[in-house]
């Protein structure tokens, strides 16, 4: 006998809703107070001189490079400065494209623009990251770089996509935001390419509100990535703690400012040092409801993962047979109280106007106006696969302050809307 779904006037499984997608905020706490106040009491936000500065910049910069086993991490305002900063230190510009999976935040396609390159777009396969087997299509003499993005917690499948980088001598940097802490056949993602970028913005799994990293095992691109950030200099302090001496009047070009604030640095070295308070009990959960899911369901297609060793475990994704019944599938869900949701409105990055129609903020249509042999131009069906996949597949995130009752719940409410889809209405 089955319960009648909310959505069709029954009791909801629950009542109150799940705790909310924002992993490291949850956990905030007088850590992160108190070490946002040693800064202001110290009166030095800045991280490069004050009265009595405390360098928890470089105290970040620091955790960091020994947890990703790397010599040199850079903080920088955001993941979207992080994405233009590595591509400046790789030599990336003008008459460049760079490859990105069609299924991303906008902001990986968006900073590639930033950086006067033109984003080529690579299908997904069903673990919605990209499927090395589509990078020979978009391939010319004008691709320069892969970014490789671990999407909701989930590894790239790495070893083909560096395989494939270092036949055509490309560069891979890995655009970790939504997955810090992921990793693949034991390495840290951010330490698997030549440079990998990290966001601290409220999303992600660890957050100051704001923030990100560059992270790199090569000097060279490093100093580069340095000077990008601060308007073209690399001071004394930094070259010293790295053992580095660069020539100014040789090295420097024009630059921004990305320099993270030491009130930011010190609410992250907080954070950081809550990694795993955020990533075990998540991981934990994850397990726990797909071992059940997978017994009570064993018609239930869940997202595969390429790396289950190293996913966070930071979603569920269910895939279903066509739109319709996803669409469904979630409706009955949300009725029920578990939250779930297609990705990105159910489009892929070139789908959203901006990229589509390539405007920049530029008259003429920089950097879109270089005249590549092979031209790039965006439109539906481009992705076949992600368009697909995002309109079937959806959901469920897992917060590291689930309950037994909350695991019980999710449970619950995906075998309840499975059950009542597909036995009442589906199949009869
Ligand atoms: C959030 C996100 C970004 C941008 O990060 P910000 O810190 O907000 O600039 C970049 N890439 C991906 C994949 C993201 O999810």
């Amino acid at each position: 006998m089955s319960q009648t779904l909310a959505i069709h006037g029954g009791p909801p499984v629950r009542e109150k809703p799940l705790p909310a997608n924002y992993p490291g905020a949850l956990l905030m706490g007088q850590e992160e107070a108190d070490a946002a106040s040693s800064v202001i009491y110290a009166q030095s936000p800045f991280r490069f001189y004050g009265e009595s500065l405390l360098y928890k910049t470089e105290q970040l910069e620091e955790m960091m490079a020994r947890d990703l086993g790397i010599p040199y991490v850079l903080g920088v305002t955001s993941c979207t400065a992080a994405l233009v900063v590595a591509m400046k230190a790789l030599g990336i510009g003008y008459g460049d494209k760079v490859i990105v999976p069609a299924v991303t935040f906008i902001a990986t396609a968006g900073a590639v623009i930033s950086a006067n390159a033109v984003p080529v777009f690579v299908d997904v396969d069903e673990s919605m990251n990209l499927d090395p087997a589509d990078l020979e299509r978009v391939m010319d003499e004008d691709v320069k770089a892969i970014i490789a993005v671990p999407l909701l917690g989930a590894p790239c499948d790495m070893d083909p996509i560096m395989a494939f980088a270092r036949k055509h001598h490309l560069h891979v940097i890995e655009d970790v935001a939504q997955s810090c802490g992921v990793s693949y056949k034991g390495k840290p993602q951010g330490a698997i390419g030549d440079i990998g970028v990290y966001s601290f913005q409220m999303n992600k799994m660890l957050t100051a509100g704001e923030g990100g990293a560059v992270a790199t095992s090569n000097m060279e691109w490093f100093e580069r990535a340095v000077r990008y950030h601060d308007q073209g200099s690399f001071r004394k302090r930094l070259q010293e703690k790295h053992g580095l001496t660069s020539d100014h009047a040789e090295q420097a070009f024009a630059g921004q400012n990305y320099r993270m604030s030491e009130i930011t640095a010190a609410v992250l070295v907080e954070q950081w040092k809550k990694l795993d308070r955020v990533l075990k009990p998540m991981k934990a959960s994850y397990l726990r409801i797909v071992e059940s899911l997978q017994e009570r369901l064993p018609g239930l297609k869940l997202r595969p993962s390429r790396d289950i060793d190293g996913d966070l475990g930071a979603n569920i994704g269910m895939l279903f047979e066509t739109a319709d019944e996803a669409e469904h599938f979630a409706a009955a869900l949300v009725a029920e109280r578990i939250d779930c949701r297609k990705l990105y409105g159910g489009k892929t990055v070139y789908q959203f106007p901006q990229i589509l129609n390539m405007r920049s903020a530029e008259r003429d249509g920089f950097p879109f106006n270089y005249p590549f042999n092979r031209s790039v131009h965006y439109a539906e069906g481009l992705c076949p696969r992600a368009e697909d996949l995002l309109q079937r597949m959806i959901f469920v995130s897992i917060s590291p302050l689930l309950t037994t009752q909350d695991e019980a719940d999710i449970i619950e409410g995906i075998t309840k809307v499975y059950s009542g889809l597909y036995t009442q209405e589906m199949r009869g």
